[in-house]
């Protein structure tokens, strides 16, 4: 099959496949792909300051990056979500996402999306909302100018805002996503919260995971959302709220404000045993567990000119040797993993 061919693409959709179950009985579904392991800001706690990128000879071309997301979707995978790095600096990203939503009107995938940190969504809001996208996440782990310069090294917070703002003209709903940060937003996050149900968004927090050397001692800015959950439930009413995305996220409902959050908590709370999820790098690389150092080298299948089939098996194998779990420890001396979140795709 030709990467781009849309009506391969429909006929291999509807025939019977080898699905992805792994070792332990889950199915695998999401596929995050990390297009890109470059990005246009440097947080403090994903990037060190002076990164060494990657040779773009080492990186997936669009056609790799699709060939290799689609056998995915012929495989069973229902969403796909985009990331890096920042998804928008790569080069020619709107082409695949335009090629990628020809499994979106074939039927084979329930939902194509993206993490960004929203600095140059304005002006791609409306391509992406012509090419499929419903929804959309966005990091954001503070209102204050300042702050949010000094976490990013040299953002502007104003033009995540309009982009923000852009896509929600554009009919596409917004996610936010706030990394936890006890010395920096921890005060702040009642505030983050309000604003974004405000504007009819949800957001979830997330605990730093210890992904990769970066400069700041993570030990001191790791904030357990145990503590921030019994935080805001003194002055918020909290209720359960059982929605399920297959993710590893806790959601309640603020009776106050009515807007959903979510809890991701990977280190006071092992989300593992539903997990239906594997990454692939930009560089080809399947990783079927965020914490831990597995890797097949699926780059190298396909530059050794793979049949469909040899593909396919290369990726069942894969899946078959899924870890059962993580073990993070944000104690720890090293990170978990030498590779950093940027690489892998948030
Ligand atoms: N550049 C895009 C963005 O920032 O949304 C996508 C990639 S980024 C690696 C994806 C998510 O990972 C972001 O929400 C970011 O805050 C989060 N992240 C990065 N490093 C992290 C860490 N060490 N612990 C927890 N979350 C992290
Ligand atoms: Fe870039 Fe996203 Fe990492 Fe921040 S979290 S440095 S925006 S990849």
């Amino acid at each position: 099959m030709t990467p781009y061919d849309d009506s391969a693409a429909q006929a291999v959709s509807t025939a019977s496949r080898p699905v992805l179950i792994d070792g332990f009985g889950r199915a695998v579904t999401y596929l995050r792909v990390s297009v890109t392991d470059r990005c246009d800001l440097r947080c403090v706690y994903c990037m060190s300051e002076h990164m060494t990128f990657l040779p773009k000879a080492d990186v997936l071309s669009l056609e790799e990056l699709d060939h290799l997301a689609s056998a995915f979707v012929t495989m069973g995978v229902r969403k796909l979500r985009l990331t890096g790095g920042e998804p928008l600096v790569r080069k020619g990203f709107m082409t695949l996402v335009e090629r990628l939503s020809r499994h979106l009107r074939s039927g084979a995938l329930d939902e194509l999306t993206l993490t960004t940190n929203g600095a140059q969504l304005e002006r791609y809001a409306d391509d992406l909302a012509r090419h499929g996208v419903r929804r959309i996440n966005v990091s954001l782990d503070t209102l204050k100018p300042g702050l949010f310069r000094s976490l990013t090294r040299g953002g502007d917070l104003a033009r995540v805002i309009a982009g923000i703002d852009a896509v929600q003209a554009a009919g596409i709903a917004v996610k936010l996503n706030a990394v936890a940060l006890k010395a920096d937003n921890a005060a702040e996050l009642p505030e983050l919260i309000r604003w974004a149900h405000g504007r009819g968004c949800e957001i979830t927090l997330i605990e730093t995971m210890p992904l990769g050397e970066v400069e700041q001692d993570r030990t001191d800015q790791f904030l357990s959302l145990k503590d921030v959950r019994r935080d805001l439930s003194s002055f918020w009413t909290l209720e359960d709220d059982h929605h399920a995305t297959g993710g590893p996220a806790r959601y309640v409902r603020v009776a106050e404000t009515g807007g959903r959050l979510g809890f991701i908590t990977p280190l006071s709370h092992n989300f593992c045993e539903a997990c239906n999820r594997v990454r692939l790098t930009c560089t080809g690389t399947l990783h079927t567990c965020l914490g831990r150092e597995d890797a097949s080298d699926l780059r190298a299948v396909i530059r050794a000119g793979a049949s469909d089939a040899d593909l396919e098996r290369a990726i069942l194998a894969a899946i078959g040797g899924k870890p059962k779990g993580h073990d993070f420890q944000i104690a720890a001396a090293r990170p978990a993993v030498t590779r950093h979140m940027s690489t892998t795709g948030g």
